[in-house]
């Protein structure tokens, strides 16, 4: 496919004084009420390129918000993607030497990191271990509507119905390549053990809207956190309330074989319901691949950046039954 990407319009925020952090480890602010409540997490920048996240942080870190119980920490990941952000090439700053949002396994490499991300891993890792609850801001390489991706456990997803938004609600079990932190230790496994973790991906990269969605989601994620009450959000951060949302469950992640390079028979978008079985989707290691039954919807097809072999091409998905 040789389409290009929609317009870029969200500008790269300046962190400024608040790239420092609090903490000791840079980029990581945390805010602690003294009173008893939940440990939450938020994170952006996970990927060096998702401008909208960081936005929303930035704004929470202005306003001076903070937990009226338990505590909150903020974080921007991998800094050292961001800084090489540009506009004209945003897809080569999403991160250094590997994806940050697949390092959240066994860690093998925990003794001897070898990547900038492995090492800024082990930076969050304390992090990352004493949450409970985390919101991860993302946003995606093209348009489509925003979605939150939860998990395949069932209390993930009635976090997300209970937040209201965004209209689609992706349960998944990740990608081949490697966890992604919203999988990692707890939230990932079947115990509740008062652990919940959202991964919102806030609409195209570049789009103003993403930062709209951005900021909407991290209200109303610390509101049903406990951590702070209504009034303490700002106003102007609240979109309206979605009538309804459609949960989608994840039945398989096509990942791209080795060999010929993956190709999409057409340029397939997020949220797109392909109404047959035996759709031709597109062709995988010199192989047609089809939609598995009717109704099939599409998540995140990468038809803009062509996935190399072991990295996960689209989502399949059917409508869960609420
Ligand atoms: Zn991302």
């Amino acid at each position: 496919m040789n389409d290009s990407a929609p317009a870029f319009e969200l500008a790269k925020p300046d962190l400024g004084p608040w790239r420092a952090g609090n903490t000791g480890c840079e980029g990581v602010w945390r805010f602690d009420s003294g009173v008893p409540g939940r440990e939450v997490l938020v994170t952006a920048l996970v990927h060096g390129n998702e401008l909208c996240g960081a936005w929303a942080v930035l704004a929470a870190l202005r306003v001076g918000l903070k937990p009226r119980r338990g505590a909150v920490t903020f974080a921007f990941c991998n800094l050292a993607a961001f800084d090489r952000f540009e506009r004209e090439r945003f897809n080569a700053s999403r991160f250094v030497d590997q994806d940050l949002n697949r390092v959240w396994g066994a860690m093998p490499w925990r003794a001897a990191p070898a990547t900038s991300e492995q090492r800024r891993a082990l930076e969050l890792l304390p992090f990352v271990e004493r949450a409970d609850w985390l919101l991860d801001l993302h946003s995606m390489q093209d348009a489509g509507p925003a979605l939150v991706l939860t998990g395949t456990q069932s209390r993930h997803v009635e976090l997300a119905r209970h937040i209201g938004a965004p209209a689609l609600v992706v349960a998944d079990a990740g990608h081949a390549e490697g966890r992604r932190l919203r999988d990692h230790g707890r939230w990932g496994g079947d115990a509740d053990e008062g652990s919940r973790s959202l991964l919102v991906e806030c609409g195209f990269h570049g789009e103003l809207k993403a930062r709209e969605v951005a900021l909407d989601l991290l209200g109303r994620f610390l509101l049903a956190a406990g951590s702070v009450d209504e009034l303490d959000v700002p106003g102007g951060w609240w979109r309206p309330k979605q009538l309804s949302q459609t949960v989608l469950e994840v039945t398989e992640a096509v990942t791209a074989l080795p060999g010929e390079p993956l190709r999409f028979a057409e340029r397939w978008s997020t949220g797109q319901r392909v109404p047959k079985a035996g759709t031709l989707l597109g062709w995988n290691g010199g192989q047609p691949f089809v939609t598995p039954y009717d109704d099939c919807w599409l998540v995140m097809p990468s038809v803009l950046r062509q996935p190399t072999a072991g990295k996960t091409a689209v989502r399949l998905a059917r409508e869960m039954s609420a």
